[in-house]
């Protein structure tokens, strides 16, 4: 659990300082804990700095005695506004903090984040501001590197796109959750030309298939009818790829907010009338070592509950989706896909 340093107390992955203590402090990404802004060191004993982009609200830390004074969110940055814009600056801090979410998510599921400098094709992202540059920004994935247009950090942009397009979700996450899905794919699936690659395309067709021609149905037919039996969204219908990179994203969603409850302490009771389930709901920090229907279970009540709670605070829920049967059996593919590799150093700094 991320604790404060000092107090003890449940702290957020974005805190520069505690808010029941105000102690300063940072995020050690090798350890994934909190540490002390001041003195801290890490497990090996090293010295710990703050990341330079500390003005940018990166919470970071970086060895002291590191070539370089940014940390690996930052680096794994090959692109971004300069600053000559100030606005572009306050667009690029909130989406470096759900960058660094994204990248403590894949972590968390042992995902190896091997960045552009370490080999060709590595992970790169390029944040670029299409509202101080005037150019078009189209957000994807190719040969590694995630581009993303940071208008989408700011809410009359995003919510006009997401009402625009008749989505229930739209954040900067989801954005850069998704995105990440079309390299794992890539990398983790397709390249091998392994035995999992089969299985990819009986689930989720030919990823092959024209990309244009989907494009254009897409956007002049829109999702079939009966899309929600077979696709968590209709964004998911119009490729196979974007099939994968949907399902993909909502395999985050789902075990970035299970482990959030779990650090949490949450415990769900079932009342005595209900016939649904008959023992406690008690979220997991990891489900890595358990079939992935031991998570679905606890989703279900979980994301339950908590639509209940942002209802309750007139919000609308916070997991607007319907997970049908053949959308299970995707999330469990998903599922083996990221367990077969598995690894302990998830941020690789070199060869
Ligand atoms: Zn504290
Ligand atoms: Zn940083």
């Amino acid at each position: 659990m991320l604790t404060c340093p000092n107090c003890g107390l449940p702290i957020r992955l974005e805190s520069l300082a505690c808010e029941n203590c105000e102690t300063t402090v940072m995020f050690d990404p090798q350890s994934l804990t909190v540490v002390r802004l001041g003195d801290a060191e890490n497990a090996q004993g090293a010295a710990l700095a703050p990341c330079a982009n500390r003005t940018l609200l990166c919470n970071w830390a970086v060895p002291a005695d590191a070539a370089q004074n940014l940390c690996f969110s930052c680096r794994i940055t090959r692109r971004r506004p300069d600053g000559s814009d100030p606005a572009s600056l306050e667009h690029l801090a909130v989406s470096y903090q759900a960058q660094r979410r994204l990248l403590i998510g894949l972590a968390d599921l042992g995902l190896p984040v091997v960045p552009y400098w370490v080999t060709d094709g590595g992970l790169a992202f390029d944040l670029l501001d299409s509202t101080t540059s005037g150019e078009k920004v189209m957000i994807g994935q190719a040969n590694g590197v995630i581009t993303i247009d940071l208008a989408e950090t700011l809410d009359a942009h995003r919510e006009a796109q997401r009402v625009r397009l008749g989505e229930p979700y739209r954040t900067v996450l989801g954005h850069f959750r998704h995105e990440v899905g079309h390299y794992f794919s890539w990398q983790l699936v397709e390249k091998p030309g392994g035995p999992m690659l089969d299985e990819l395309r009986e689930l989720f067709g030919d990823e092959r298939a024209s990309y244009q021609d989907a494009l254009d149905r897409h956007y002049s037919n829109g999702a079939p009818a009966q899309w929600a039996t077979n696709y968590i969204s209709e964004y998911a219908t119009m490729h196979p790829s974007e099939d994968w990179a949907e399902t993909f994203a909502h395999y985050q969603h789902i075990l970035a907010t299970l482990s959030t409850a779990a650090n949490g302490g949450l415990r769900l009771v079932p009342p005595e009338s209900t016939h649904f389930f008959d023992e406690m709901i008690v979220p997991r920090d990891s489900y890595a070592d358990v079939d992935f229907s031991v998570a679905l279970r606890d989703w279900r009540w979980v994301a339950s509950f908590l639509n209940r709670a942002n209802n309750a605070m007139g919000n609308d829920d916070l997991y607007p989706f319907r997970i049908p049967e053949t959308v299970v059996a995707k999330l469990e593919f998903v599922h083996r896909v990221v367990r077969s590799s598995h690894t302990e150093t998830p941020f690789v700094e070199a060869a």
